[in-house]
């Protein structure tokens, strides 16, 4: 599911008729509600992004020209933006349930990701103010292990740089996973050690404060790192109040 919110009016808070953005067909969602906030004059026109997500919308690439071995599937992209959101979630890549229903983190992992980040269901999915931007776009495929490929490398060469540069109002990076980490720190010139353990990296925040954008690598809200959260209790009892503190500014 593609889902874009050109700028308009805030949209009024709890409304559960909201809910049918949530649903599982692949569209492109123009959507009015957003922040009266004013957009930076460098940001384009919002017909131009229009355009560029209706042409990711229709990308076939990992089907009909992939680098690689082909998309065993029909491709979704499952990407949620607007030229407002000043927070984005950058994620790796859809996993199976998100390309059957469209919805990212739609799942114990983006309950967990909500909580740390102090926001609700319908302030996580309001895309005027935040992003939600993996760094593949469509579900990869398994692997023989049945673990999720990699994000597949197309979408970066195709789409990131262009996408980004059409998103200059993003402020905030909440940066889960080594694929979203090594781009967004890359791409902003910020020092990155590829080969730095997660518990240096994520612990590297104060690194950080004052710059923006602020890139915020996390720890993937999987149970897979319940262990990792078990040694490092430094992230629930410093970067938790840090993180909430950020994303309650970036969403304001
Ligand atoms: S993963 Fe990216 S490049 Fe590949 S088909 Fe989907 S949108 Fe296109």
């Amino acid at each position: 599911m593609l889902s874009w919110a050109r700028p308009a009016r805030r949209r009024r808070p709890d409304s559960t008729k909201e809910k049918p953005e949530l649903n599982v067909k692949t569209t492109l969602a123009v959507k009015g509600g957003a922040s009266t906030r004013a957009r930076p004059s460098s940001a384009p026109d919002s017909a131009d992004l229009k355009a560029l997500i209706e042409r990711i919308e229709a990308c076939r690439i990992c089907r009909d020209a992939p680098q690689g071995a082909r998309l065993p599937h029909e491709p979704r992209p499952v990407i949620r933006l607007s030229s407002t959101a000043r927070l984005l979630v950058a994620g790796q890549a859809p996993g199976v349930r998100v390309h059957n229903t469209g919805v990212p983190f739609n799942d114990p992992s983006g309950d967990r990701l909500r909580e740390w980040m102090g926001v609700s269901r319908e302030v996580f999915y309001d895309e005027a103010r935040v992003a939600i931007i993996p760094m593949g776009f469509c579900f990869p495929g398994h692997d023989a292990a049945k673990g999720d490929l990699p994000p597949r490398r197309e979408c970066r060469a195709q789409w990131h740089d262009t996408l980004f540069e059409m998103l200059p109002q993003i402020e905030t990076i909440l940066a889960i996973g080594r694929y979203a980490q090594a781009y967004h720190f890359g791409r902003l010139n910020i020092p990155y050690d590829k080969n730095a353990r997660l518990d240096a990296l994520v612990g590297s925040w104060r690194e950080q404060e004052g710059r923006r954008p602020r890139v915020i690598a996390l720890p993937h809200p999987s149970w897979r790192n319940n262990a990792w959260l078990k040694r490092n209790p430094w992230f629930t009892e410093e970067v938790i109040p840090m993180l909430r503190a950020e994303v309650a500014r970036a969403i304001a």
